[in-house]
């Protein structure tokens, strides 16, 4: 079996290496100025080139039978027509529903999903009267191309607004939310078979710096069964709705117990690093056997797992000799803030685990307190 990856990042370079061992191939397709150094080794990697055709790429690219995605930014009628050609999983209607933040909401109300309050606006005096309407305060979000919290403003007063708008020419769409009063972050990681086989793992419990994932630990505190049968029931909604083959993430909030959908991401996800340890198929693992239409491998760990994400730093392999981690490199050069690896670290006590993973997270980031 030969998958082609739409993007040469570290998720694409963890597809590959849990692929590899299945017996997949690989090629990738960058963009013009895409840095391909995650995926070097790992398969051919073909830049895409608008002088070409769709069937000249689909050639170059070793006439993959699967197409898939490592981010949710790519170009939708790109992917239908490489649809033509091979399966794309997942298909370029649920990108492009995950592409979008009105389109993704609406989806969910559609689903009978709880979110924040929402309002679409694709002007500014749309966009003001939804600020009146909801009141304050409210986040502003476009509704594309944001991600790790770009794009986005927070709106507590009415100066805010003001500055806003000064600043701001609405000529987008843009989703004015309530403020969720969350008591915790967690995300669901699914997945879905070819043959309808659903499959999730334990809730994650994720910690953010400056809009950034920085630690995840799974399973989540203090979240009982019936509210992880509720995420796995949404996970599953959403996956049936769009018809979704391969490793969905679903980022939620808890408020009052219960589950609102922030937002889903079309892919694996860096809140199921931590799937790659306590020997279950990672989501990775699970994503490749998805497309390709095997069966899905067990989801649930018989330990906890913790991940801590290696932003602009670099540690010490000699770490290793702590036992019960793993370290992962994406052979990205070191920037101040960049996603340039993570470690995974498990234990058989959750409470332990938890303070392992404050522990690892304050000694790398020593320096920044
Ligand atoms: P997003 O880009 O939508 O994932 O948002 C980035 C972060 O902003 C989230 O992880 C939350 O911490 C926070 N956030 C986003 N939307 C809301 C909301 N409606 N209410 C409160 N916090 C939010």
């Amino acid at each position: 079996m030969h998958v082609a990856v739409v993007g040469c990042g570290q998720l694409a370079r963890m597809m590959a290496l849990a692929g590899w061992r299945l017996g997949v191939t690989f090629s990738f397709l960058a963009e013009p100025n895409e840095g391909t150094a995650c995926v070097e080794h790992l398969g051919k990697v073909v830049v895409r080139d608008e002088q070409k055709t769709i069937a000249e790429l689909y050639a170059a690219l070793g006439h993959p039978e699967v197409m898939t995605v490592e981010r949710e930014h790519v170009d939708v009628a790109m992917l239908k027509a490489f649809a033509e050609h091979c399966a794309v999983h997942p298909n370029p209607n649920a990108v492009s529903v995950s592409q979008h933040r009105g389109r993704e909401k609406t989806c969910m109300r559609d689903l009978g999903i709880g979110t924040a309050p929402f309002t679409v606006a694709s002007n500014a005096a749309d966009l003001k009267q939804a600020v009146t309407t909801m009141g304050l305060p409210v986040l502003i979000k476009s509704c594309e191309e944001g991600y790790d919290g770009k794009g986005q403003w927070m709106i507590r007063e009415a100066a805010q607004l003001d500055s806003f708008f000064a600043e701001n020419n609405v000529s987008q769409d843009m989703i004015v939310e309530g403020l969720v009063n969350f008591s915790e972050e967690v995300s669901i990681i699914a997945v879905r078979s070819t043959n309808d086989e659903c499959a999730f793992y334990p809730i994650t419990e994720n910690e953010h710096r400056n809009g950034i994932l920085l630690t995840s630990i799974a399973p989540a505190k203090a979240i009982s069964p019936a509210l992880t049968e509720r995420a796995e029931d949404i996970a599953q909604k959403i996956l049936r709705k769009l018809d979704y083959v391969g490793v969905l993430s679903v980022e939620l909030f808890i408020e009052n117990g219960e589950l609102l959908v922030n937002e889903i991401a079309p892919r694996v996800h860096n809140s199921g690093h931590w799937t790659q340890a306590a020997g279950i198929s990672s989501q990775f693992e699970n994503h490749i056997r998805a497309i390709c239409g095997m069966p899905l491998g067990n989801t649930q760990p018989k330990t906890a797992v913790g991940m801590v994400n290696l932003l602009g730093v670099k540690v010490s392999d000699q770490l290793l000799d702590r036992g019960n981690l793993e370290i992962h490199h994406y052979n990205k050069a070191i920037r101040p803030g960049r996603k340039v690896g993570h470690i995974n670290l498990w234990n058989i006590d959750r409470e332990q685990l938890a303070a392992d993973v404050t522990q690892l997270r304050d000694e790398i980031y020593s320096d920044e307190s």
